[in-house]
This record gives C-alpha cells, structure tokens and sequence, in this order.
C-alpha cells in the first residue's frame, strides 16, 4: 500500500476535535482518520494534552449515588449498531450509506455520484469516475474536502491515492482526472455550490446537486 501524503491541516483537525466541523466534513475526516494512521496518532497526542490539563483541573465533589445513577443508565442504554467499514469504504462511510453498498447514479461519461448527505452547511457524496475521465472544472464558493477510497487522481494540486485528502479553497481553480488503472472512488464535503465554466457542465448542476 502507498503513503499516504495529503494530511488533514491542523486547523480542519482542531475543528473536528471540537465538534464544530458541519457534518459533511467531519465525515471526511473520520474516513481519513480511519485509514491514516499518522493522522490518529496526531489526534490522539492532542487528547492525551487535553487529558493532561483536565487531570490538573481542580476536582469537583461527586454526587453520592452519581456512580449508581451512570451504572444504571449504561444498563439501560442500548449500545448503537455501527457499520463496519465494507470493501474500499471505511466505517463511517458505511455509516452514511447505512450499511448498504452505494446507490449510483449515472452523470454522464462514466462518472457515477451518490449524494450521501446534503444540508445548508454542506453536502456529501461519493463520486466513481472512470480512469482518464475528468470532473467537470470547476472553481469553490467555499470549503471541498476530498478524499480518494480506491484509484487516484491528479490536478495542478499533484497527485492523489488511497488515503490521501485534499483541501481546496475558494481560490483554487482545478480539473482533477481520474489516474490510470482502478476506476477512482472519492468521498467530497462542499460547503457552497460548485460554480463551474462550461455551459455544459452548469446545465448539468442540478444533477450534481452540489
Ligand atoms: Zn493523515
């Protein structure tokens, strides 16, 4: 397996510790997190600080029967059913695909997409586009995070394989193609509609739904 070399940025990473991430992206960073182990182990140095600060912060006194009363919930809680990752897809994208293989829809020259998730703040899709083929150019009205589960693809960015997650911003223009060999299978998070050139491609738009 090939290293992966297109990490989470700092600052994405510390939005996720925080919970503040939409959700589009922080599932994004789950599946990156689930298969690259640099980026795990980063994370989990950080929780080990916070850890550290949390176990220097003065005590507070315990409710007599607080132990009883977190037994007795755990008891009666049942512990949700989560997904396991399934062939090139890590556990929280079987998550959003409820445990199920991934319903594609035809876009058009051999690019396949499913909308996993879509809402003001964001949306979620997988995309499978043949080897040689190109997604349509575009530029972002915001945030794309994406990451590569199967093939690889390349743009003016370099190149990007299993594992491997980039970051656009508003100001990157780009064409990613598809690499040769596997047909390439992304998960992307945008949180602004794509804007892009053609007149093609904007026709075809609501079909992106993105
Ligand atoms: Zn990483």
């Amino acid at each position: 397996m090939t290293q992966i070399q297109h990490h989470i940025s700092d600052d994405i990473l510390d939005a996720y510790r925080a919970g503040t991430l939409p959700h589009a992206f922080s599932v994004v960073v789950a599946a990156h997190l689930s298969i690259c182990d640099a980026c795990r182990a980063e994370l989990e140095a950080y929780d080990l600080v916070g850890g550290a600060l949390l176990a220097g912060a003065p005590q507070t006194e315990m409710q007599p029967d607080a132990r009883a009363r977190i037994m007795s919930q755990l008891d009666t809680t049942p512990a949700p059913a989560v997904p396991r990752g399934s062939g090139v897809f890590p556990a929280p994208v079987m998550t959003e695909l409820k445990g199920q293989p991934p319903k594609w829809r035809m876009l058009g020259g051999g690019i396949r997409q499913q909308i996993l998730s879509a809402d003001q703040e964001g949306s979620l899709r997988l995309l499978y586009i043949p080897p040689g083929k190109a997604v349509p150019e575009h530029s972002h009205g915001g945030l794309e995070l994406t990451l590569v589960l199967q093939g690889s693809f390349s743009d003016s960015e370099g190149e990007f394989a299993r594992g491997d997650l980039e970051t656009a911003y508003d100001d990157l223009d780009h064409q990613p193609i598809a690499g040769p060999g596997l047909p390439c299978i992304c998960l992307a998070a945008t949180d602004a509609p794509l804007r892009f050139h053609a007149l093609v491609p904007r026709l075809l738009q609501p079909l992106f739904r993105i």
